[in-house]
């Protein structure tokens, strides 16, 4: 209860009656932090653009302790990440971490590890020649940190030592030929696994910059898989992902 300062990403919104907008942010200090900010909708609004998704700032809050919801006080930017929005790709790997972090977390629920991957991902996704490779790389660090990182070195159903042929991968792990039937589990390549115990290993920096070469659409839609099931639905960036991919295949068969 009462005022609280902390550093924030904005992670979602809605628009609140005729003037109003519920920010969700992620904050360094209390976690995702709901909150009501008043005519943010208004053409002269204090808030100016500074809610935005994405944007990086110094968030002060007023908890009254009577409702889920702060008021939101100020938000002063610190970078608003204008370059994540200028790229449909860009945009959706960028919106799939934060919406990530903003359903895989509860309310005031204190996760400063996974704020900072949050920053550290945008900030990397804001320069990279590849977003997908960035979000991979966050992806694999997030599961980590939610305490969900997948068993690889064996069959998480009968314990065989991994490598085997035709693995595939449940929610624990790693499961053989055998286990898999009845496990709501998919089918991966050896090339995927050995990239994702790769990237789990390595630095940040080391991470981003490595290729995963004909691994990296499966890693990527693998991560989402795991995060959906962590969320409990199918991730709704994922979709937004999967139909701009789509439309710049059918405009690039035009060409
Ligand atoms: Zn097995």
């Amino acid at each position: 209860m009462g005022l609280g300062a902390s550093a924030a990403v904005v992670v979602g919104s809605f628009p609140l009656g005729e003037s109003d907008r519920v920010v969700t942010f992620f904050t360094r200090e209390f976690g995702r932090v709901r909150g009501v900010a008043k005519a943010a909708r208004r053409l002269k609004s204090r808030f100016g653009g500074a809610l935005e998704l994405f944007t990086l700032g110094e968030l002060v809050f007023f908890d009254t302790g009577r409702s889920e919801l702060v008021r939101v006080d100020h938000f002063d930017v610190t970078h608003p990440f204008a370059g994540l929005r200028e790229n449909l790709e860009v945009l959706g790997e960028a919106a799939w971490i934060v919406e990530v972090v903003a359903r895989t977390t509860g309310e005031h629920d204190r996760q400063p590890a996974l704020y900072g991957l949050l920053v550290r991902a945008l900030r990397a996704m804001e320069v990279a020649p590849r977003p997908a490779r960035v979000a991979v790389c966050f992806g694999v660090r997030c599961l980590d940190l939610l305490g969900h990182r997948p068993r690889l070195d064996r069959c998480v159903e009968c314990g065989r030592a991994y490598p085997f042929p035709r693995p595939s991968l449940a929610e624990g792990g790693l499961v053989c030929e055998t286990c898999r039937p009845g496990l709501d589990a998919v089918p991966v390549a050896p090339a995927t696994v050995a990239a994702f115990a790769r990237l789990g290993a390595a630095r940040w920096e080391e991470a981003i910059a490595s290729p995963v070469g004909r691994a990296g659409p499966e890693l990527r839609a693998v991560l989402d898989t795991h995060l959906s099931r962590l969320i409990g639905q199918p991730t709704r960036s994922g979709r937004f992902i999967r139909e701009v991919r789509r439309l710049s295949e059918v405009s690039g068969e035009r060409r």
